[in-house]
């Protein structure tokens, strides 16, 4: 009787999670938090388009509370699809600086990752990469790797593109960019950093804690990560996120969570989890992160490249990117 009362006691809160972040990357912190605060957290996981379509279609009947997921791309489209509640958190204004969450409140950044560039450093000198532009050029002829044009990480790279330069101009880099292919595009970042490895090109565009998973297993690496932009734009940076859902039952519960997310006791290892930034300017990345070096990052709203994700998707299929 005494272990019925007290579950029930400590689980008198629940806060239910849709996430297309990956279990083993939020099951520590949501125990963490139970342990905590006495609130469960139950949650779900797929990829963020079943997740997102889920949402819209069971309405108000939505059990889930929360949406996390990657790409501000995916944060973007799912505010969009008004799935998302505006939630006004002075909190969340302290912890996620202005350009990693959404200027309505409907999401907000939990991890920063930058998408740059990954070289041989057996046969790039650092002082070779300047830009993303750059690798248009023909110097780069049969040595860039690149991965899907399908994959959102590369339509909000483009979309940023597009934001600094207009669809003339990009549409040209894009080209460019095809042009100088070693190989076709990969299904992944993983394979597209194997490719640099394995000799078939000497640089490529990925995400930095692709490459430091790799670097983890080998950390003698013939690769090294590149800062572009850094007299231009910035580094592309992306972020994983998360929102309250419009019909969420319990919208308090998880904007408790959500601001805790965001907070100097969680930042680091959710971040740290998976190499990733914290979007907390006041949490220190891990020692490996901060091992690859400081960088200016592109400071556009990352919403940005969700209003240009159609833009850039038919920018790059016009440029022969597939
Ligand atoms: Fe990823």
């Amino acid at each position: 009787v005494l272990a019925v009362a007290a579950s029930s006691i400590a689980w008198s809160e629940e806060v239910v999670v849709y996430s297309s972040r990956k279990e083993h990357l939020i099951k520590p912190l949501f125990d963490r938090y139970t342990e905590e605060t006495g609130v469960k957290v139950t949650y779900l996981t797929d990829k963020a388009g079943p997740l997102i379509q889920r949402l819209a279609a069971e309405g108000r009947r939505t059990p889930a509370d929360m949406l996390i997921t990657v790409d501000a791309g995916n944060l973007w489209q799912a505010a969009q699809k008004d799935i998302l509640a505006k939630i006004e958190s002075p909190v969340l204004d302290a912890n996620v600086p202005p350009s990693l969450r959404d200027p309505e409140g409907r999401w907000y950044g939990l991890s920063k990752r930058a998408r740059t560039i990954v070289y041989s450093t057996e046969r790039v000198e650092p002082s070779e990469i300047t830009t993303y532009e750059a690798l248009a050029e023909p110097k780069w002829k049969g040595r860039l790797c690149l991965r899907t044009s399908k994959k959102v990480y590369n339509q909000s790279l483009v979309a940023t593109l597009i934001a600094g330069h207009g669809e003339q101009q990009t549409e040209q880099i894009v080209r460019g960019w095809v042009d100088n292919l070693a190989v076709a595009p990969f299904s992944n970042d993983t394979k597209t950093i194997r490719a640099v490895e394995a000799g078939q090109c000497d640089v490529a565009i990925v995400n930095t804690y692709y490459f430091g998973r790799i670097q983890k297993e080998e950390p003698d690496i013939k690769l090294a990560l590149a800062w572009p932009n850094q007299h231009s734009s910035g580094v592309h940076v992306n972020v994983s996120g998360a929102g309250v859902t419009r019909h969420a039952k319990h919208p308090e519960a998880a904007q408790q969570l959500l601001e805790w997310l965001s907070s100097e006791s969680a930042q680091a290892d959710f971040a740290g989890l998976n190499a990733e930034y914290p979007v907390n300017p006041r949490v220190q990345p891990t020692e490996q992160v901060k091992s690859w070096g400081d960088f200016k990052s592109d400071s556009l709203n990352v919403g940005e490249a969700g209003r240009l994700q159609a833009a850039a998707i038919r920018l790059m299929d016009r440029a022969g990117y597939r």
